[in-house]
């Protein structure tokens, strides 16, 4: 099989720096380098959210220069970058980038790795990331939300392979341990032997007081999606005493949304038991009105009768 020609930020087109620290001095931002990354306060979060970045969120690959924002998800090639904080058209900036070794490296770049063959369990760190899309609209209409749901809750998405890409951070830090690949029929965790039970996805992300805990990480997209900006992701059922303290410290109140199935259920006993009265108010999804057997299979509306009528953990039929 002939393999498709590179599109988008893997084409040729795309040009790559000769030097990327070199770049950043002429354009004026102020970096660590670390390694082969590249570290600073992000130079659009303020554009794009409002606020400034407070901490080294964005990352650049001194080799590449693909750049991330953890935060804010502001990502793409060197060229993009040029052009946002230079304020002039893409065209330009690929002339701007061209015209500083562009295309003796990308040639470089391409005869040395392809970047379907760059081998990501070696490198984990924010730039890895880069090469990983916005999901696409086909996609996230499946699951009932829609890219900018995905976007906003950190979900990204692998053009070439089609699947689901979830990154896993620290809790404290927010630097990337690594993440999950998936789809209908595959599933890996990158490296294998990240501890996704010490840290819950939607951490970095979450934009409401109400917390809602779910299983999987694509819940935490279709529950922003019916206006719940806070959902967090366990990884599963087996909910882990680290992940419930990361709970308290950010909230009072949690609404357990764990699968409607009996590794959910007997988890909601579990934590019932364990958790009642130690400084978090609990509350468990209703499922009395829909056959659906997790928030990822409810309508916006079951949704939000299932959150409005949780219950409390002395009702609690568990
Ligand atoms: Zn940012």
């Amino acid at each position: 099989m002939v393999r498709a020609k590179a599109k988008g930020w893997d084409a040729v087109g795309t040009p790559i720096p000769g030097n990327v620290t070199a770049c950043l001095d002429e354009i004026g931002l102020d970096y660590k380098v670390n390694g082969d990354e590249i570290h600073m306060p992000c130079p659009m979060h303020e554009a794009r959210t409002g606020k400034k970045d407070k901490h080294p969120s964005f990352s650049i690959n001194s080799d590449a220069g693909y750049f991330n924002c953890f935060s804010c998800g502001y990502r793409g090639p060197f060229v993009v970058l040029v052009k946002d904080v230079l304020d002039i058209p893409y065209s330009d900036a690929a002339v701007w980038v061209r015209g500083r070794g562009g295309i003796e490296r990308v040639k470089k770049f391409l005869a040395k790795k392809q970047p379907s063959q760059v081998d990501t369990t070696k490198h984990i760190n924010e730039a890895s990331l880069a090469l990983y899309v916005t999901p696409p609209l086909a996609a996230c209409a499946e699951r009932m939300f829609f890219p900018q749901d995905a976007e906003a809750a950190g979900v990204l998405w692998d053009p070439k392979r089609d699947m689901w890409i979830v990154p896993v951070r620290c809790p404290d830090t927010g630097m990337l341990w690594g993440w999950q690949e998936k789809n209908s029929r595959y599933f890996r965790n990158r490296p294998n032997s990240m501890t996704k039970s010490k840290t819950l996805f939607g951490l970095h992300t979450y934009e409401d007081d109400l917390a809602i805990l779910v299983e999987s990480p694509l819940d935490v997209a279709r529950l922003r999606a019916a206006g719940y900006k806070a959902g967090l992701a366990a990884f599963g059922a087996g909910v882990s005493d680290a992940q419930m303290s990361l709970i308290r410290d950010h909230f009072d109140t949690v609404v357990i949304a764990l699968d409607n199935d009996k590794a959910g259920v007997e988890a909601c006993a579990r934590l019932r038991k364990e958790w009642v009265g130690r400084g978090l108010t609990l509350r468990f999804l209703d499922y009395s009105h829909t056959s659906a057997k997790d928030p990822g299979d409810m309508t916006d509306s079951e949704i939000t009768y299932a959150v409005d009528n949780a219950y409390s953990s002395v009702l609690a039929r568990f």
